[in-house]
């Protein structure tokens, strides 16, 4: 209770009110009480030698037997006690007692004083009269003897009443003052109070993030500085605020958004910050993540071991493995990061899966290449050996050779054609002449030539097309490319005795015209069947021969650059499909669009 800040203010002034008073009670009291005795002690002093004075003739007078009326009319008249003692102390008068039963007065400190100096005077509590008294004495000379003490008494009840009043008014002011410093105290502690609660509860707003929570400008005096401090506080806060909040809305857009996936560890190793791609590459929730060590989640011993490696040095580390479900090759880059005085560490993870893949091409590429190379190339320097060697000598056998070499130096250009007709398109160069194409146009011409082929080998070949088809918007000559393509692998890759059916069909939204060729040939190992569609590609070297390895990637990007896609389907020793789409013409299809080589979606291709 005390700890209010009313009575923090209250009792200082009550202590005050309550010294002051004392001292002036105490100070008051004496004054009087001394003022009022010094008079009474000399109204009683003039008062004994008027009595003393006329004992001398009481005493000589016969009819007085005993001094008591003599005292009782003295009394009277001084309104006092009155008392007359002999030089022994035998009482020889008394108004207000019984004489008879008083005893000796001769040991009573005023007679004493009064024969040893002339006068004496006395307070102190008489049993005689139950009250308190003061006396004064002076003895009766006659004719030089003392022959006995008068003494005039007072009761003091006047004078200690008269301080009874001092003292009770005294109280009264003082009660009145410390009640008046007690409201004075709850006035000013309110008004104070009343500011204070104010700022407390805008504080405690702020503190709640209500950071446009101001004071009203109090009026000039001890808490309006206070309160435009105070505001000034709330205004910085709040921009501040504001400037952290967009910050941070800029590094989590950025840590959203960003293809590499970032990581960070705290001191005890446990993960505290988790991007998307983090949880991504990972495969791991974020919510799941958040708080769990990094070796929980990483589960790869190569990453932790790396990871544990920069809290145990200090220094940046780098690794490159493949994680997870999906393969994912993943480089990890961690670093020692400091945020405040705590150490933890900073973890970057990169998606490598595609520029390795591409580095797979490159390398398969430049190897099919050679090797592709290297076959003609071998069969033509042993045919020239050959003929060095003396077959020049018999002339049909030359002539032989010389035809297989033509043939070989044939397979030779046909694949430098092939290579430069693809470059050609990827680049961009090949323009397309974009007509309506009647479906049959498209598919027929392959099916014509291929024919003999497919009776040759005891393929049956089927043409399956749907009635009334729309015609696409195509170069005819570059579809029958695609087509061709697709049913001369189709009749490649089947035995003797199996099936190749074309078919045509319009898409479900009728946009475009779905075209397949199935085949109940050898079939593509599931693991092939994504790269079928890369340049050299050949899903079984020793199935392929003849081949170039061109024809898919050559077929790809012609139906990208119409606009269409291309996929495959297929189970191995059971046969394949591999389908294509083409747009109708009359969707309006820009033209700029369709003529754009580079442009359309990776091949969906999947096992069937
Ligand atoms: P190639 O000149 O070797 O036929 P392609 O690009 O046309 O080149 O084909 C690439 C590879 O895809 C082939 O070597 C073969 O392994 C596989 N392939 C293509 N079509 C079929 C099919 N219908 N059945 C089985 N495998 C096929």
């Amino acid at each position: 209770m005390f700890r209010d800040i009313r009575w923090r203010i209250a009792i200082p002034y009550i202590l005050l009110i309550l010294v002051v008073m004392t001292g002036l009670a105490i100070v008051l009291t004496r004054t009087t009480r001394n003022a009022q005795l010094d008079a009474l002690q000399n109204s009683l002093s003039t008062q004994v030698r008027a009595l003393s004075a006329s004992i001398p003739t009481a005493l000589q007078d016969p009819a007085e037997e005993n001094l008591d009326t003599f005292a009782r009319s003295w009394s009277q008249l001084l309104e006092a006690r009155v008392t007359i003692i002999g030089v022994d102390g035998t009482v020889l008068g008394e108004s207000d007692g019984i004489r008879e039963q008083m005893n000796n007065h001769l040991n009573r400190p005023e007679v004493q004083r009064a024969l040893a100096t002339g006068e004496g005077s006395s307070s102190r509590y008489s049993q005689t009269l139950q009250s308190e008294m003061m006396y004064a004495a002076v003895p009766v000379i006659v004719a030089g003897d003392t022959v006995a003490v008068a003494r005039v008494g007072l009761t003091l009840e006047e004078i200690e009443s008269n301080i009874d009043q001092i003292q009770r008014a005294i109280l009264t002011a003082t009660v009145i003052a410390t009640l008046a410093a007690v409201v004075v105290a709850v006035v000013i502690a309110g008004r104070t109070t009343r500011s204070i609660q104010r700022l407390t509860d805008v504080a405690g707003r702020m503190a709640d993030g209500d950071l446009d929570a101001r004071l009203h400008l109090a009026p000039r005096n001890d808490l309006g500085d206070l309160t435009r401090a105070f505001n000034y506080m709330g205004d910085q806060l709040r921009d501040q605020v504001q400037d952290l909040a967009a910050e941070r809305g800029r590094l989590e857009a950025i840590l959203e958004n960003m293809a590499d996936g970032v990581l960070i560890t705290d001191e005890l190793g446990q993960v505290s910050l988790l991007n998307p791609a983090a949880s991504r590459l990972l495969e791991v929730k974020e919510k799941e993540a958040l708080g769990r060590s990094f070796a929980e989640i990483a589960r790869h011993h190569e990453l932790i071991e790396t990871w544990q490696g920069v809290y145990n040095q200090r220094q940046e580390q780098m690794v490159a493995v493949e994680i997870g479900r999906q393969k994912t090759f993943v480089q990890m880059i961690v670093s020692p990061l400091e945020i405040t005085d705590q150490q933890g560490c900073l973890v970057i993870l990169q998606d490598l899966t595609h520029i390795r893949r591409l580095e797979t091409v490159r390398r398969d590429f430049i190897s099919n290449i050679s090797h592709e190379l290297r076959t003609p190339l071998a069969a033509l320097k042993a045919l020239v050996e050959t003929l060095l060697d003396g077959a020049l000598d018999d002339p049909p056998a030359a002539k032989r050779f010389l035809t297989s070499a033509e043939n070989e130096v044939d397979a030779l250009t046909q694949m430098v054609e092939e290579l430069l007709e693809l470059t050609r398109i990827e680049s961009g160069m090949v323009p397309l002449q974009l007509a309506p194409t009647p479906v049959a146009n498209v598919i027929m011409p392959a099916i014509d030539r291929l024919r003999p082929q497919a009776n040759r080998l005891d393929i049956t070949l089927t043409v399956d097309l749907a009635e009334g088809l729309p015609p696409v918007l195509s170069d005819a000559s570059r579809a029958q490319q695609v087509a061709g393509n697709l049913l001369h692998n189709a009749i490649k890759f089947t035995s003797a005795g199996g099936e190749v059916t074309v078919r045509a069909k319009a898409e479900d939204d009728e946009a475009a015209v779905l075209f397949y060729v199935r085949d109940t040939g050898v079939g593509i190992p599931a693991i092939e069947l994504p790269r079928i569609f890369e340049r050299f590609y050949k899903a079984d070297q020793a199935r392929s021969s003849g081949g170039t390895g061109l024809g898919l990637a050559i077929a790809r990007h012609l139906v990208q650059a119409h606009g269409g896609r291309i996929w495959a389907k297929s189970k191995e020793g059971k046969g394949s499909t591999f389908y294509f789409t083409l747009p109708v013409a009359n969707e309006i299809v820009d033209q700029d669009e369709a003529g754009d080589f580079t442009s359309g979606a990776e091949p969906n291709i999947a096992a069937a």
